[in-house]
């Protein structure tokens, strides 16, 4: 396949014919273990291990890695796995920055493993730019995690003036671009270190597979080591099932993509104007406070979008519970549209709030669905 395709055209592909194989579609290797003739030399040198090294995962690494313009992409077994394995490469006595209001897992994740490491740990709101070069100016920290956009709150970091300042330090800036997919925001080429993504999310797109993924911008640096030790040292590695789900999902990302993106700029601005909604979170909207970085940074605001209900909590669960088409579950990206009332499950949350997952429905049914739920 042409180089100069366009990303749709060789993700339908899934990524490109393979030239080892007749078949359209991939086979699973579910061998576990590879031979050796009777010189002891391996029958396939690439093959070994199947901790190691996957044919099929390195496949899809690959389709990853084009989308985000990276060095190169490792898959892990899930987002968390994907973000333990970052964040364990700072050494004990290290210390870490982190943006307030990451994914409760991410937080959590953290702070116990900081604890836990004898690694010092900042926590900072990294949407203020001059708050965050501040707290990076006065702690050098060795990693820097930030969520763009962030879940729930929807908060835009500002990547290539936060990049400049962890740079001037010599620390490794992080990005979990989970909410906007690389088709949204390639953090890689803002000058992030490492990008990393829950791919249960809308790489995959369908809510039946755990997966995660970091990629990074070179692959000479220590903390790109350390992660490719602790995916296979720590066997932090996808199951090969999953890694081919993953690829038929990701056959169909651009079209998904658009389509929940569209949708949610619609829903974003339908929402703004209903009475019975006193805010809503979504980057698209001109007073969303990082709108202007946004902007700049991003090529779409992605599917994600939080709207809080007035009247409170009370409200806010009623609304929920009158909800048809969209379903009440936690996760993010799927075809089918979610909804969570956060605050039920994580504390900090304002209590009004409702977290919406778009997904590829008719935006009309969609409409007519939250306007029931809301009334007026
Ligand atoms: C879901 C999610 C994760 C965790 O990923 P898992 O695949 O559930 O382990 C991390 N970051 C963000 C932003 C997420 O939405």
């Amino acid at each position: 396949m042409h180089d100069d395709v366009q990303h749709g055209s060789w993700l339908a592909h899934g990524g490109g014919q393979a030239a080892d194989e007749a078949g359209v579609v991939p086979s699973i290797p579910m061998s576990t273990t590879w031979r050796r003739d009777r010189g002891y030399a391996l029958v396939d040198p690439d093959q070994t291990y199947l901790r190691d090294h996957s044919p099929l995962v390195r496949r899809v690494e690959d389709v990853v890695a084009r989308l985000e313009g990276a060095a190169a992409t490792r898959l892990f077994g899930s987002g968390m796995a994907a973000i333990a394995a970052v964040v364990r490469s700072v050494p004990s006595g290290g210390t870490v920055l982190l943006q307030q209001g990451t994914y409760w897992g991410t937080t959590a994740f953290v702070r116990r493993h900081c604890a836990h490491a004898g690694v010092t740990l900042v926590e900072v709101d990294t949407t203020d730019a001059a708050l965050a070069a501040a707290a990076v100016d006065a702690h050098t920290p060795d990693l820097v995690w930030v969520e763009v956009p962030s879940n729930p709150m929807l908060g835009i970091t500002d990547v290539t003036a936060l990049a400049q300042v962890v740079h001037a330090h010599g620390g490794v800036l992080a990005v979990d671009a989970t909410a906007a997919t690389p088709l949204g925001l390639r953090p890689l080429g803002l000058g992030a270190d490492l990008s990393v993504h829950s791919a249960t999310k809308e790489l995959n797109g369908h809510s039946d597979v755990l997966a995660g993924v970091v990629s990074a911008a070179t692959v000479d640096t220590a903390s790109w080591g350390h992660v490719l030790a602790e995916r296979v040292g720590a066997g932090a590695v996808i199951g090969q099932l999953e890694a081919w789900l993953l690829l038929r999902g990701l056959r169909t990302l651009h079209l998904r993509h658009a389509r929940s993106v569209a949708t949610a700029a619609q829903l974003a601005a339908w929402l703004y104007a209903h009475p019975e909604v006193d805010r809503v979170l979504h980057p698209s909207l001109p007073d969303h406070p990082g709108h202007d970085v946004h902007v700049r940074q991003a090529d779409d605001a992605g599917a994600l979008l939080s709207l809080c209900v007035r009247g409170g909590r009370e409200a806010a669960l009623r609304a929920v519970g009158r909800l048809q088409l969209v379903q009440r579950a936690t996760s993010l990206g799927g075809t089918e549209s979610l909804v969570e009332h956060r605050a039920t499950l994580e504390e900090g949350i304002p209590e009004d709030l409702l977290r919406l997952s778009v997904g590829i429905e008719a935006p009309e049914d969609l409409v007519a669905d939250l306007a029931q739920a809301l009334g007026g």
